[in-house]
This record gives C-alpha cells, sequence and structure tokens, in this order.
C-alpha cells in the first residue's frame, strides 16, 4: 500500500494553502458559518470566481467545459484544503460536483452551452429540488406532478428542505411525468428557472440556522421540454448517476478535524485546565477523524483507478458521520457550557453533526445499506 503524495499533489496543496492564506481572512467565519446566510452566499460568489480564474473551481471537469482534468487525488487535495477552511464555495459545492457533471452527462448540446460556462466560471447558484414532505429517504414516491401542455411542462407540487433556495437561480428538480407508471418510472429532471412565475419559496429555520433551508411551492409552473434533462420517465437513472458522482460526498471529516485542532489549541492558548474525560474526548475523535480520512481515500483510489462505485462509500459516509459527532462531544467536553451559547463553535459543530446524519442520505439508510452491500446481511 502507499500512502505517500506524489511531488505533484503536494505541490498542489501548498499552493492552495498559500492562496488560501492570503485570500481568507485570518479565522474565515466559514469554518464554523451558517451555511446559506446572504453574507455567506455572497462571499462565496466572489470566491467561485477566483478560484475560477485559477483553474480550481471545475478542475475535474473536461478541458471542453473549462476543466483541467485534474485526478481524483488533486480533486481531493482541493476538497480538504476548502472543507478544513469552512467550504468557503458554499453553495457552488454542488454545481460543480454533480449538477455540471450531470449536465455534461445528460444534457443537449444547447443545454451544455447555456448552464456550463457559467457553473465554471462561478457566476451561478444551484439547489436540488428533490425531497417533499412525504418524499424524503422513500424519495419515489415524490408525487411533483409535471403535465406537458404544448412546448412545455406545467408543474405543481411542493418541495421542502432545499438548501439555498431563495438564492440560488435554477433548480435540479425531480418531478413525477407518468403518474400510472411503477414508481421508480415516471420520473423526470427539469432543469428550473428560479424566477419562474408561479415559484414561490419560503424559508424554513433550520436546526443549521435560520437561512439553511426552503421550502418551494410550485402553482402551474411553466418549465419548458427543452429544459429536460434526459429522457422523459428515466429521471431516476439520471438522478441516481448523478449522485454517484459524489461517492463520499464532501470531506465534512476536514472541517471537523480543523474545528477540533482549533478548539484544542483555544483551550491551550487560555491556559485552561483540561480533564481526563476531555483528554479522552479529544483523543477518540481525532482518531475518528483519521479513521474517516482513510476511508475515504480508500474509495477516492476505485475513483482513480475508474472502478464502478462499491460499498466503501456507505462505510466511508458512516465513518465521517461519526466523526463529526465525536468531534461535537469533543468539544463540549472542552468547553462545557460554551456548548450553550448560540453561535459558538461547539454549538454550531454539534448541530452540523446532527445535519450530518440526515443531509444526502440519513445515517440510518448508510448503515442499512453497509449491512447488505458490505456484510451481505438479510434485508430485514
Ligand atoms: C443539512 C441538510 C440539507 C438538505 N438539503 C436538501 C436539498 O438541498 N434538497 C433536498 O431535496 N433535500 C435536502 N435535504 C433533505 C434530506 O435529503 C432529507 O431530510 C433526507 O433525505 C431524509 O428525509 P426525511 O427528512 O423525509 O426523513 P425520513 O425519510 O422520513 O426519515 C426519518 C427517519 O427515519 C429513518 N429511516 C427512514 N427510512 C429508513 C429505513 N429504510 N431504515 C432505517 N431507518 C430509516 C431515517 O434514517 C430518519 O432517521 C437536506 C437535509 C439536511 C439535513
Amino acid at each position: 500500500m502507499e500512502f505517500d503524495w506524489t511531488e505533484e499533489d503536494l505541490s498542489y496543496r501548498s499552493e492552495l494553502q498559500d492562496f488560501l492564506a492570503e485570500e481568507l481572512p485570518g479565522r474565515w467565519e466559514g469554518a464554523t458559518a451558517v451555511l446559506g446566510s446572504a453574507d455567506n452566499a455572497e462571499y462565496s460568489r466572489r470566491f467561485a470566481g477566483l478560484l475560477a480564474e485559477k483553474g480550481w473551481l471545475t478542475p475535474h471537469w473536461p478541458t471542453e467545459w473549462g476543466g483541467t482534468a485534474a485526478t481524483p487525488w488533486m480533486l481531493a487535495v482541493l476538497g480538504e484544503e476548502l472543507w478544513s477552511r469552512g467550504e468557503p464555495r458554499g453553495p457552488q459545492y454542488m454545481n460543480v460536483n454533480w449538477i455540471g457533471p450531470s449536465i455534461m452527462a445528460h444534457g443537449t448540446p444547447e443545454q451544455c452551452q447555456r448552464y456550463l460556462p457559467p457553473i465554471a466560471a462561478g457566476d451561478v447558484i444551484w439547489c436540488q429540488g428533490f425531497s417533499e414532505p412525504e418524499a424524503g429517504t422513500d424519495l419515489a414516491s415524490l408525487r411533483t406532478r409535471a403535465v406537458l401542455d404544448g412546448d412545455d411542462y406545467v408543474v405543481n407540487g411542493s418541495k421542502i428542505w432545499t438548501s439555498y433556495g431563495d438564492i440560488a437561480d435554477h433548480c435540479y428538480l425531480l418531478v413525477r411525468t407518468d403518474a400510472q407508471a411503477e414508481r421508480h418510472r415516471g420520473i423526470s429532471v427539469l432543469l428550473m428557472a428560479m424566477d419562474s412565475p408561479g415559484l414561490v419559496v419560503r424559508p424554513i429555520p433550520g436546526m443549521v440556522g435560520e437561512h439553511s433551508f426552503t421550502e418551494l411551492f410550485l402553482t402551474d409552473v411553466r418549465v419548458p421540454v427543452a429544459n429536460r434533462l434526459g429522457p422523459e420517465n428515466e429521471g431516476w437513472s439520471v438522478v441516481r448517476e448523478a449522485l454517484s458522482f459524489e461517492r463520499v460526498g464532501a470531506p465534512r471529516w476536514a472541517r471537523a478535524a480543523y474545528v477540533l485542532d482549533e478548539t484544542v489549541r483555544g483551550a491551550l492558548e487560555q491556559g485552561r485546565s483540561i480533564d481526563p474525560v476531555a483528554v479522552e474526548a479529544v483523543g477518540v475523535a481525532k482518531t475518528a477523524c483519521e479513521a474517516a480520512r482513510m476511508l475515504c481515500y480508500r474509495v477516492i483510489d476505485e475513483r482513480a483507478r475508474d472502478l464502478p462505485p462499491s460499498p466503501h462509500a456507505n462505510v466511508a459516509r458512516v465513518a465521517m458521520v461519526q466523526a463529526e459527532r465525536l468531534v461535537a462531544d469533543a468539544c463540549a467536553a472542552l468547553e462545557g457550557n460554551e456548548i450553550m451559547r448560540y453561535g459558538s463553535d461547539s454549538d454550531l459543530q454539534m448541530r452540523k453533526s446532527l445535519a450530518a446524519g440526515v443531509a444526502a442520505g440519513t445515517y440510518e439508510v448508510q448503515l442499512n445499506l453497509v449491512s447488505r452491500r458490505h456484510l451481505r446481511l438479510p434485508k430485514n
């Protein structure tokens, strides 16, 4: 097993670190800030533009669409460095990691020309309209209906927990186009403009913060047929493939490890006495972050060798959630009552670690997948 980074990866990491040291203020609030707030969104738009200028916003994209065909390991280095600084790309993360690649894979030449260059330039924000009040884990039961009328689909229904819905320019929207078909069939993907008449976006206060979620209400919203991504009624396979671009998802362990290191550093600098319970919690959390890191690397290695997605991705996702939760425990042990102060690092770490077990497929569902795919246990 080869654990060393190549010279090229090391120099890429050091170039990135120099850039981040210059561009991000000393301790950028993004490490702990509430994603989706107006300040956060504005900052991420500016920052994404800077990354794009350096070729670091979509480095894994083909050169034809503004990428540099970077290796999966270089992409991993980029993700680690940005997440350990609080993910200053903010909402751009979805655009560049799976929405853009999904448009490349299934879009018409016109859709590619229209949507990809603004993503590669960091000029746009997309949101993901999947979940509905009665369709979360069981996404295939979604009911938002799109009915063909001339050159448009007329869409009615609602979406919930839509991150960035209030600041997004476009939505990657899942709709039901055939109500009679078996539920995994009859779903299509529409690329919807967020200023479409009939669309109402309402913020929902969430546990991650006041600005983290929205609800979308669609009443006779007209979306041109030309904005459908992939064949009609085959959206389920389009979206499954799109999400497989993610595999392990965001390297959340990198942010958790950063918060842990910073919290320990703060405690030491203030000369606080650290009791044995906190010492143990910090050790356990640090180990969990390292374990998550190594398990993520196994998945990146599979990708670098062009292997298909495997159950290792589910194991890595579980380890990442555990690392986040253990860091929250360690921060609480180190900082005591500080965790009760709204907006403190420990408070945010705790809330983000709760959200980590729900977003992008819940922790329990990942465990189901590990038991079935990895351990070959029967389905209950
Ligand atoms: C931070 C964050 C950001 C999000 N952003 C978006 C977004 O941008 N767009 C979007 O569409 N959605 C988004 N979501 C919603 C997210 O995708 C859903 O919350 C998630 O899919 C779970 O669905 P649900 O909330 O309906 O819970 P449910 O599916 O109702 O699950 C409730 C509980 O039951 C458990 N459960 C369900 N089924 C099983 C099972 N088969 N076996 C064992 N346990 C089970 C779950 O693990 C969970 O604990 C976001 C959520 C969070 C937390």
